[in-house]
């Protein structure tokens, strides 16, 4: 066993789980490199900013906010230097073409009277629901987000032992829409619900009815914004990471993750080698072994996992304030069941997609110049298979367009004056994220959650994976957690 005396860490990429993996180890006092391939940290949790517009290029919606404030405080730092946060008072509001409009309070009394006065569904039957979602996301967390299903040790531990137990009560012979179909009667509700398998780029229609617990996470727990916009948590940890120590050299790809005799010895980075005692890959499993160890046998069923949907994204500067708006919106499509279809099964564009707008500048008013908007334009897409991008745009934008004049009543085009997008082969670019997936694998099967990369390499010594395409699985919460549950690991391996 080797006892840490500044050993040498190496991370690949400084995506959210990069960089909370970074404190760990520093924090336990590895001297830690990071080679990231973009100029900037973050990967897919970044901004950027075009003629008075700030945009947030990624994630939009922020739960748990305790996971990013214990990163800072393990480090001994105090959270209020690094990050600030507020609660939402709303969740989202909701659209759809028929005029009905909803508001998902955060309170969950607040949401069920709301469902009850709008869409004519019981209020007691939402709070019934909800309830149903706290218990299931008590048995469940410390078991499938929170430990490493791949150690034995695992299982012996009382929270875990009474997840497994409980096991036949998690909906995973039912799939989450079918779940929804039982408990409401209102189409429009049940659609509501089913919306949640998105949060992990799945199907409702396929995703097991455990899925249940991410409403408990909006609706029990609440939703929030980091002052400053999504891109401050990346901030945060980065500015954290530098005032432990930890050194980061932007513009460099790893090209290969040095091995001999099936011990990892560090990684190769235009033409030089750096050595370390271990070597975290926080890039996307696939390319880490298809493009970093191409010698080594790689995992081929966890390789073979299908990918979670990707998204179509406009960036939109809208020279207009739109009061009906909130933070968070969604104008639902009419035929959720093709539409998921579309994105799984033909790999093709959904003709009437429901699309997300995030308005930052709602709560951030220099986000946008004054009067106007940043509208951040998402519609769920399937990854990249070779589809005609360009053309995609065009039709896409058409379809986005018409869809929001009809339920705003208004023409947005004109006010659009300033446009930028991301696609899925963008996104396999920017953060080398296979096929542009968003969080992984799709969570589209039972077994989704035990088919994930472990949070280690079982074949060869020195290798560790922190990020959305190893276990727990994609989203910042999860991506926090994979990182602490890949620097416990470490812990075990090296005695600290
Ligand atoms: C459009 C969009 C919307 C989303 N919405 C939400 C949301 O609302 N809420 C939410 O919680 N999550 C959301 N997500 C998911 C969330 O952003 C991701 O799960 C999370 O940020 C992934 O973090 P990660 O640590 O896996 O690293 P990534 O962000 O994937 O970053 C990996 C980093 O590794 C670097 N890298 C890769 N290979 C190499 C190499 N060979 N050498 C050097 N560097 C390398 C990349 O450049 C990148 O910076 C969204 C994602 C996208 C794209």
């Amino acid at each position: 066993m080797l006892i840490c005396n500044m050993s040498k860490a190496i991370i690949i990429g400084s995506g959210i789980s990069g960089l909370a993996t970074a404190v760990s180890l520093a924090t336990k006092g590895w001297q830690v490199l990071v080679f990231e391939s973009n100029a900037y940290p973050g990967g897919k949790l970044s901004q950027f900013e075009i003629e008075g517009y700030r945009f947030d290029a990624g994630p939009s919606l922020f739960t748990l906010p305790n996971l990013v404030t214990e990163v800072i405080e393990s480090a001994g730092k105090k959270v209020g230097d690094y990050f600030n946060f507020v609660q939402c008072e709303e969740a989202c509001r909701y659209f759809w073409e028929d005029g009905t409009r909803l508001t998902a309070w955060s309170d969950s009394k607040a949401f069920a009277q709301e469902v009850q006065d709008k869409l004519n569904e019981p209020s007691v039957k939402v709070i019934r629901y909800l309830e149903e979602s706290a218990k299931l996301y008590k048995n469940t967390h410390s078991l499938f987000l929170e430990s490493s299903l791949h150690k034995w040790q695992t299982y012996f531990n009382k929270e875990v032992f009474s997840a497994l137990f409980n096991l036949h009560s998690l909906h995973l012979t039912e799939n989450l829409h079918a779940v929804n179909a039982k408990r409401f009667k209102n189409p429009k509700l049940v659609q509501l619900f089913d919306r949640f398998a998105t949060y992990n780029g799945s199907s409702p229609f396929l995703t097991p009815g455990v899925m249940q617990i991410i409403p408990h996470l909006e609706h029990n727990v609440g939703t929030f914004y980091p002052k400053g916009g999504m891109h401050s948590i990346t901030e945060a940890l980065f500015s954290l990471v530098k005032d432990l120590g930890v050194e980061f050299v932007f513009n460099s790809k790893v090209d290969e993750i040095l091995v001999n005799n099936k011990q990892v010895t560090g990684v190769k980075v235009g033409g030089k080698s750096y050595l370390s005692d271990l070597v975290v890959s926080n890039a996307d499993v696939y390319p880490t072994y298809r493009q970093l160890l191409p010698k080594e046998k790689a995992p081929e069923k966890i390789l073979k996992q299908e990918r979670s949907s990707s998204a179509f994204i406009f960036y939109w500067g809208i020279s207009k304030s739109f009061q009906e708006l909130g933070l968070h919106n969604i104008f639902f499509s009419n035929d959720y069941r093709s539409e998921f279809n579309s994105i799984f099964k033909e790999k093709s564009i959904p003709t009437d997609p429901t699309i997300y707008i995030n308005i930052s500048s709602k709560e951030t008013e220099t986000d946008a110049p004054k009067d106007s908007e940043n509208w951040f334009v998402m519609v769920n897409t399937p990854g990249d298979y070779g589809q005609d991008w360009e053309q995609i745009r065009a039709e896409l934008r058409l379809a986005v367009i018409q869809k929001l004049n009809g339920i705003l009543k208004t023409d947005i085009e004109p006010f659009i004056e300033v446009e930028e997008v991301l696609t899925p082969p963008l996104i396999e670019s920017k953060t080398s994220s296979y096929k542009g997936a968003l969080y992984g694998s799709a969570s589209n099967d039972a077994m989704s959650a035990f088919l994930r990369h472990p949070n280690f390499s079982r074949k060869l010594k020195g290798l560790y994976f922190a990020g959305g395409s190893a276990h727990p699985g994609g989203g910042i919460p999860l991506c926090l957690l994979s990182a602490r549950i890949t620097t416990d690991i470490i812990n075990e391996d090296y005695a600290i």
